[in-house]
């Protein structure tokens, strides 16, 4: 089979204007970039906002992963081209734009992968429409400003020691994690400690996610708490008057992107916080543009519906225009085999016994969705090693504790890989849920991450570091103790210990580190060692990716 790069360059693209005439925009409403990928204008979202047509909303999560991904994203896309080009329904897949730091670092892209791909895929995993090197301007924008406040005027008296803000950079550069800054001469600003997390991680990148309009972005960054004074008072960016510059920095990078998929059907990409250190969701914009447009809309949440799944459920569909219809959760016998032995070594070889085992992680997994109230199903995605014992047995498996089950393979087949289960996820939205949240909103902090904690997770007890006793009571003096929490975590295992896998009970949940992020209006808590600037392991994917003299990129998987 062709590599997912090859694919995607011997695919002919319609226009991006015939992709957005197909779903009713405007000439006037997209911005061109190029022949393949446009932005929606403001007028084109005003308008579509005020259609009365609300979609259905289908979610995609997962799956614990191993380390290269399960297909969410592929399936995604493959369930999309199934349900627009094979049961003929108006259709409009809605994504996050990939991070440059995975992109060369170990897991790849976001583009889907086989013949279930969003094009053109090597833009869109590298610079697309400079959404991401816009939101590293307005990081490091709003990081220098802050600074030049300090050494120029600090009327409010900032204490340089006490700033939260992070720098930030689209690259996987450990070296940055913690470094000094303003070193040598006075005229070099006020020496500090300072650190770099990776853009997708900050704070402005959720903001870009959250955001309804302009007013809305410059409100939410006039918000964002900039650190505290000598006197112990919170600083905001709006008592410094920064927040118009770094909107109008990204106010482009606000309106959503327009691509299509190798079958032509629309897909909006926008926005892309991690879902292992951030909300993990494309942005309440893409999403809500393609529900005012589309009859079945299809998203995916990062990482494992302990991460990805319940963020969107607890705290993204708070900010859509519904809530999701229909939940798939992706499962691969490779992930339940890795589950039960915790390698990679072996997953090509037939193990029933392990799939068994691993079984405890993906029906945790299916029964969490599930009691959010909205109906959920199981996609298998099948991988060319998988034998029919072992499809069969886990459908089995799925089938046995009361979920649909079907498997699919839109990697290899692109929308006939899976047509059956295109038409059981569309009745699954037919079926009407009753939604419920795992914490309440004016629950404390502490008691979401408890309910998160024992309902999720399944721990038994959970443990604060005394820097994160520290920012609680920082939290509570500012009156921010009704925040929702952004649990921080590894995405390998319910526990904040990536090897522990299967469904562990009876473990205490190591509190590290509270961060309010104000702006985006929740509180990030950081779980056993995550870091918000990831590293490059020992052989990165950049080794692999090369351009020729015409300027065609290969090796991006
Ligand atoms: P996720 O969204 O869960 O991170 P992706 O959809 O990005 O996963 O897929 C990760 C990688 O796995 C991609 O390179 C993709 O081509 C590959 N992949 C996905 N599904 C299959 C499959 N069924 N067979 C072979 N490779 C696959």
């Amino acid at each position: 089979m062709k590599s997912d790069i090859e694919i995607a360059q011997s695919t002919k693209e319609l226009p991006i204007t015939e992709i957005a005439k197909k779903i009713g925009l405007k000439p006037e409403e997209i911005e061109l970039y190029g022949s393949d990928k446009a932005k929606i204008s403001w007028s084109g979202i005003k308008r579509i906002k005020k259609n009365n047509k609300l979609g259905k909303l289908i979610l995609v999560t997962s799956i614990s992963p191993t380390p290269a991904g399960e297909g969410k994203s592929t399936i995604t896309i493959g369930l999309g081209d199934a349900i627009s080009n094979q049961l003929h329904k108006d259709t409009l897949i809605a994504l996050r734009e990939p991070s440059m730091g995975p992109v060369f670092g170990l897991k790849g892209g976001a583009t889907g992968g086989g013949y279930a791909q969003i094009i053109p895929m090597e833009d869109i995993n590298l610079h697309f429409t400079g959404d991401m090197h816009a939101l590293t301007s307005a990081i490091d924008t709003l990081a220098a400003l802050v600074d030049n406040y300090i050494y120029q005027d600090n009327s409010l008296e900032l204490d340089p020691n006490r700033i939260l803000l992070k720098r930030g950079i689209d690259v996987n550069d450990r070296t940055l994690r913690k470094i000094t800054i303003g070193q040598g001469s006075r005229f070099n600003g006020i020496e500090h400690e300072a650190s770099f997390a990776i853009t997708v991680a900050n704070e402005l990148m959720a903001i870009l996610c959250l955001a309804t309009d302009i007013n809305d972005l410059k409100k939410r960054i006039g918000n964002i708490l900039v650190g505290f004074s000598v006197k112990d008072e919170p600083v905001y960016v709006k008592d410094l008057g920064f927040e118009g510059a770094i909107a109008a920095l990204l106010a482009t990078a606000l309106k959503p992107n327009l691509v299509q998929t190798l079958e032509h059907t629309p897909a909006i990409v926008h926005g892309g916080p991690f879902a292992n250190i951030a909300h993990g969701a494309n942005s309440v914009i893409a999403t809500n543009t393609a529900l005012h447009l589309s009859d079945y809309v299809l998203t995916e949440a990062g990482f494992g519906a302990d991460l990805g799944g319940q963020k969107f459920m607890d705290f993204v569909s708070n900010h859509l225009d519904k809530r999701p219809d229909a939940v798939v959760v992706v499962a691969t016998v490779r992930a339940l085999k890795y589950q039960a032995e915790g390698t990679t070594d072996h997953l090509d070889e037939e193990n029933i016994p392990a799939l068994e085992k691993g079984f405890a992680n993906l029906k945790r997994h299916m029964e969490n969705m599930a009691h959010y109230g909205v109906p959920v199903m199981v996609l298998i995605n099948k991988f060319a090693s998988d034998t029919d014992q072992e499809l069969s047995k886990l459908k089995e498996l799925v089938q046995k504790d009361g979920f649909e089950c079907e498997v699919v393979s839109y990697h290899d087949e692109g929308s006939k890989g899976g047509i059956k289960a295109a038409e059981k996820v569309v009745e699954l939205t037919n079926k009407v849920g009753d939604f419920t949240s795992v914490y309440q909103s004016e629950d404390s902090v502490e008691e979401k991450i408890s309910k998160i904690a024992h309902n999720i997770y399944h721990a038994k007890d959970i443990e604060y570091s005394d820097k994160a006793k520290t920012q609680l009571a920082e939290i509570k003096k500012i009156d921010k103790n009704h925040l929702p929490v952004i649990i921080a975590k590894t995405q390998y295992s319910f526990t904040d210990k990536k090897k522990i896998l299967g469904a562990p009970e009876d473990f205490t949940l190591h509190v590290k580190d509270l961060a309010l992020k104000n702006g985006a209006g929740f509180i990030v808590v950081a779980t056993g060692s995550i870091l918000d600037m990831p590293g490059l392991p020992k052989h990165p994917a950049a080794l692999d990716i090369d351009v020729d003299n015409d300027g065609k990129i290969s090796g991006l998987f």
